[in-house]
């Protein structure tokens, strides 16, 4: 239902051009993608985490426009330096990757490659350690593998019928918002481990298939368009760890293991989840304490002069493999979608 409306939402932006007149006013200076796996469409019709994936023609397609267009293409660094030295004469984007996924190696960076565009990777270490628990993924395997499946819901054992496609769409979206709707992030852990058990569901094995190891993340490092990013030890939900020192550990860590990896000291950090119930001003602070020069969220906006002030709390648009269409982009890019999202207010960092 949503989704119908936001896409409505952008066509009749796009149609109307009224993102065309609203570009100056609300286009900001410049604007960071999101982008997860990057891979072939699969088959199949339950791929509830599909809106985390584009296919190389779509990527191809962005990079062929912003490696021909009037905007900037830049690094993280260089979104620092025109923050600090308020140099904005042109529009810029910025494209960030998050987790680490083998797919990107495989698929993204070539075309990276081919177009000479930089790009920024944002690393959560357990994943090349091989201790990630990808449990996005994991839930998705157990509704798929099942026909019925038994959860504990506060307390109780309840039981679900996921046979149909349909069925299977409405557990997971039900379950992934119990999840996510927990205090702890420990509590979410136990649920899915819990979950992985009863239904055979090894969650070890989605971090060894999906993610890179850390030989394949130092040969990209190497290269001088990448940039690697922390992303905390364990992808954790920030905001739902009850204790500042293990906020403060994830974050700090991460960049300690990646420079230990890397031989380099990364300067920036992406937020787990990142959106406003999974990063706020206790974690915003912490990162900046930390002297990271730039932290993003997944909170949906543009950039403007303003978030100089706001380094570690900036927002992102993310590439949605929902909206796989061109011009859902271009509105998305012009500010005018994110703003109407916002209520008109520039920096959403509270
Ligand atoms: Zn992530």
């Amino acid at each position: 239902m949503r989704k119908t409306i936001i896409r409505s939402g952008m066509e009749t932006l796009y149609f109307s051009g009224m993102h065309q007149l609203m570009r100056p006013l609300l286009g900001g200076v410049g604007v960071i993608l999101t982008l997860h796996h990057v891979r072939p469409a699969r088959r199949g019709a339950f791929q509830p985490n599909r809106l985390l994936e584009i296919t190389p023609e779509f990527l191809e397609e962005l990079l062929y426009k912003l490696k021909g267009g009037h905007l900037d293409v830049i690094t993280l660094d260089e979104i620092h330096r025109r923050f600090i030295t308020g140099e904005f004469k042109r529009r810029f984007v910025c494209l960030t990757f998050d987790d680490g996924y083998k797919d990107f190696k495989l698929w993204a960076y070539p075309l990276l490659r081919k177009y000479e565009l930089p790009f920024a990777l944002y690393i959560a270490t357990s994943f090349p350690d091989r201790l990630g628990e990808l449990w996005w993924i994991a839930v998705e395997a157990v509704i798929a593998q099942n026909s019925r499946i038994g959860l504990l819901v506060d307390g109780k054992e309840q039981f679900f019928t996921c046979g149909m496609v349909s069925e299977k769409r409405e557990l997971y979206n039900a379950v992934y918002g119990y999840l996510r709707s927990m205090k702890t992030e420990d509590e979410l852990r136990a649920v899915v481990r819990d979950l992985c058990a009863r239904y055979r569901v090894d969650i070890a094995t989605f971090c060894q298939e999906l993610c890179m190891d850390w030989q394949e993340i130092v040969e990209l490092a190497a290269d001088p368009l990448a940039t690697i990013g922390a992303h905390t030890i364990n992808h954790k939900i920030l905001k739902k760890l009850p204790d500042e020192a293990a906020v403060r550990a994830e974050m700090a860590m991460s960049r300690s293991v990646l420079e230990a990896a890397l031989g380099k000291r990364p300067d920036h950090l992406a937020y787990p989840v990142g959106d406003a119930t999974s990063a706020g001003p206790r974690e915003f602070r912490i990162a900046s304490e930390l002297g990271f020069k730039t932290a993003v969220t997944t909170r949906p906006g543009v950039l403007f002069k303003v978030h100089r002030d706001h380094l570690t709390a900036l927002p992102r648009i993310s590439v949605n493999g929902e909206f796989q269409q061109q011009r859902y982009l271009k509105v998305l890019m012009s500010g005018a979608a994110t703003a109407m999202w916002n209520g008109f207010r520039r920096v959403n960092a509270a």
